[in-house]
């Protein structure tokens, strides 16, 4: 006897060959019906015999395309219909939206044999891809995805491609971008004068690279910056045309071998550097690497990525072992993303452009991701996870809408139980991030088909985000930065109790007006208290602070010593007199100076205690150049602290720190002992939170988790106490992570605020 079932499946499952997969699946078990891509996900219908129709949900369930992933499947009966043969069908459009669209995929091993094969009809041919690779979020405007919703909308196969296209068994059966030499994008160069449209434009790039110029060229989620990464003047040329004085540059390589060369990968960064996602993995320099420290100053750290579009590779095989690869923006705007725009911004800063005809229509920079031994920390989250969403076992209200911090800006928006975080957008204190942030706040809504209802955004008056969410005539929630920061990681590990949150950061906004950021919070997603912090010192400059640590080294020395020691500490003449009495001048009239718990800071001020960073020119600068020493220092001997509640006071760690300084100790070992001992601080502070509270839980989230040293020492400890600890590994620990913590915090504060009332 004969049955007949619908089946919706829901999850990533457009763009990555689930509808052929159904097919050919169908087939074998000898079922008729149909699939089709619908707004609610991938929609089956098969008619056979019961045995078969079982055996097919087996095999669909548990042998899906490898970068597809189900979230919901559900079969129900239905009448039989009779059809005689299974077929894919166009996409219905249905005004619900489930589907969640796949992330950018990094070009497949097929792809690239085909492309390296002189007797393919692809050889060489640099934009190559099939249903389980190439480009996704970036070339769509809407879903459902189809072709006539993406930039390949232009193009019309030709032929054999369309064969292919409609040929179940072939691997570009449905395949979206599906092209060839003859009928898709092509690959040119701009020389800074005009397009040059020749045989082959790959090579005089090559040739250009080779002679140490600087080259644009067009990736996948924007434009990059290449130059060869064993040529220093070339490094030294970009740095200058760029303005970028020591920030680290990435580097791509073509393949896992050669980047152990540089660097040493272990089993688990090998399995994130060939990740589909191929994001920049931050890794541990040998200690004879070839490449010029100007990579990366005073850093152990290199950032590696493996090739990841086809171009790439034709770039990289056989001519290069390592590029420097770094975004193509001008100071601190958003990447780089169109032709025309490329062409217009980039000649001033490279010798040649690459480019080709399929547009970006979704910007989107390099991922950034570190391993330590406790975790996996998504540093910046853009290519190859967005537009993946956190989901949550609980229900949230639809249309919240929150707009991050001021730096490493993301948005975010819910639906149903999910909460779907932007591309990274960075620093918006510029007009060509305002604009993305705009853009990326529709763009999310109409790929999510949810209009924002209530807009959750920072406490602080003068983010540019604040402003923003203020100005939207909607009800805005505004959170506590480092609330946001400990629900965020809270979210992501779906844990809903009161925790302790242990929110290490550089600064954010204090409900007291004052600027907080070594914080020990006790909450949920509802409301915090402050359990204890760092004893506040005066911030003086307030933002100038950041770029000046020296100004927090002397605004310690002066809250925690006398003034001899002041002179003592800053005979060595990098600072001048005037300067110091400015500042102190400052602290004691209290103009723009104010108070600040900010544990990122205290990194800075010990930095330059220790004369390994006076002044930075990029975030946390100082903070990573003493981590950099540190991991070179001799173990040391540190002491356990009893609980401590509200103010945090550090004297003894200063006064060991500047002692030592003194007594001239290796500066190593004194790098190390201010991390390790600082943590014990705050892991005294946690524990008095589990004594008088009775809780266990310890959210961990503030940029200066981003420390791998002294990160990996508080998991150490803390689960050596037997906390149970909630680490981020979905969304970024610094700022990029807010804006799921900001979600949470309005739906609680706001929606079930609502239902609480109406309970009572
Ligand atoms: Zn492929
Ligand atoms: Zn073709
Ligand atoms: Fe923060």
């Amino acid at each position: 006897m004969k049955s007949r079932e619908k089946i919706i499946i829901n999850g990533i499952v457009q763009g990555v060959g689930f509808r052929p997969f159904v097919y050919s699946t169908a087939k074998k078990h000898q079922l008729s019906g149909y699939v089709c891509n619908d707004s609610d996900g991938v929609v089956i219908e098969v008619e056979g015999r019961m045995y078969d129709i079982n055996n097919f949900h087996t095999e669909v369930i548990n042998f899906a395309p490898p970068v597809s992933k189900i979230h919901q499947y559900s079969n129900r009966k239905i009448k039989l219909k009779h059809d005689a043969e299974f077929e894919i069908k166009e996409s219905h459009h249905s005004e619900r939206l489930s589907t969640f669209i796949s992330p950018d995929l990094t070009v497949c091993n097929e792809c690239l044999a085909e492309m390296f094969d002189p007797n393919n009809r692809r050889y060489l041919y640099p934009l190559i891809n099939c249903t389980n690779c190439g480009p996704r979020y970036t070339i769509i405007n809407k879903i459902p995805y189809d072709r006539i919703y993406t930039s390949m909308n232009r193009f019309t196969m030709c032929r054999d491609c369309l064969n292919e296209y409609r040929d179940p068994t072939n691997r570009r059966f449905h395949a979206q971008p599906n092209c060839c030499p003859k009928c898709g994008p092509k690959v040119f160069y701009h020389n800074g004068k005009e397009v040059i449209d020749r045989i082959n434009p790959i090579q005089t790039v090559i040739e250009q690279l080779h002679q140490g110029n600087i080259v644009a060229v067009k990736g996948i989620g924007g434009f990059h910056l290449a130059c060869d990464a064993y040529n220093e003047s070339a490094i030294q040329k970009l740095r200058l045309r760029k303005g970028r004085a020591e920030k680290p540059f990435a580097l791509m390589v073509p393949d896992l071998k050669t980047a152990r060369k540089f660097c040493v990968v272990s089993k688990p960064e090998e399995v994130l550097l060939l990740a589909a996602s191929r994001p920049i993995v931050l890794l541990r320099k040998r200690a004879n690497c070839p490449l010029p420290e100007s990579i990366a100053p005073d850093n152990n750290f290199l950032g590696i990525m493996i090739a990841y579009s086809p171009l790439h590779h034709l770039l990289l095989k056989d001519n290069f072992e390592i590029l420097v690869m770094t975004s193509a923006n001008l100071a601190e705007e958003p990447i780089v993303k169109d032709n025309d725009e490329a062409i217009k911004r980039l000649h001033a800063i490279a010798d040649i452009i690459l480019l080709h005809d399929r547009d970006i229509l979704q910007r989107s920079d390099d991922s950034i991701i570190r391993k330590d031994f406790y975790s996996t920390q998504i540093l910046r989250r853009s290519r190859g996870y967005v537009p993946l969403s956190v989901n949550l076992q609980g229900k949230i209200h639809p249309g919240i809408l929150a707009v991050g911090g001021e730096q490493k800006n993301t948005v975010a928006l819910s639906r149903q139980n999910s909460v779907f975080l932007s591309q990274y957008i960075g620093d918006l204190d510029n007009p060509e991030s305002m604009e993305f942030f705009k853009e990326s706040i529709s763009h999310l809504s109409q790929i999510l088909k949810v209009k924002p209802e209530i807009i959750a955004c920072d406490l602080h008056p003068e983010y540019l985000s604040t402003k923003y969410a203020l100005g939207q005539g909607l009800p805005v929630v505004q959170v506590q930065h480092h609330h946001a920061h400990m629900v965020s990681v809270m979210a992501e590990n779906n844990y809903t109790d009161t925790a302790i949150g242990l929110v290490l950061d550089g600064t954010g906004y204090g409900t007291d007006g004052t600027i907080w950021g070594g914080e020990i919070l006790v909450g949920n997603a509802y409301s915090f208290e402050r359990f204890a912090y760092l004893k506040p010192v005066p911030l003086p400059g307030g933002s100038k602070a950041i770029l000046e640590p020296w100004r927090m080294a002397l605004s310690y020395l002066y809250n925690y010593f006398d003034e001899s020691m002041i002179e003592r500490m800053f005979s060595h003449n990098q600072i001048q007199n005037e300067q110091r009495k400015t500042v102190i001048q400052m602290i004691n009239k209290n103009i723009n100076a104010p108070l600040s718990s900010s544990c990122g800071r205290l990194f800075d001020a010990v930095a330059s205690l220790l004369h390994i960073k006076h002044q930075v020119n990029y975030d946390a600068q100082a903070a990573i150049a003493l981590e950099s020493v540190a991991m070179y220092g001799k173990k040391q001997k540190v002491e356990l602290l009893d609980d401590i509640s509200g103010e945090i006071d550090i004297s003894n760690l200063l006064k060991t720190v500047v002692e030592r300084i003194l007594n001239n100790y290796p500066v190593a070992d004194i790098a190390l002992y201010f991390h390790q001992q600082l943590a014990e601080y705050f892991i005294a502070a946690v524990q008095a939170a589990r004594n008088d509270l009775n809780l266990n839980t310890v959210a961990l989230s503030g940029g200066v988790f981003q420390n791998k040293l002294f990160s990996e020492y508080i998991y150490k400890r803390l689960s050596e106490e037997n906390f149970n600890l909630l680490v981020h590994t979905k969304v970024p620990v610094n700022d990029g992570g807010l804006s799921l913590g900001q979600v949470l915090i309005a739906n609680e504060q706001t929606v079930k605020k609502e239902v609480r009332a109406v309970c009572v």
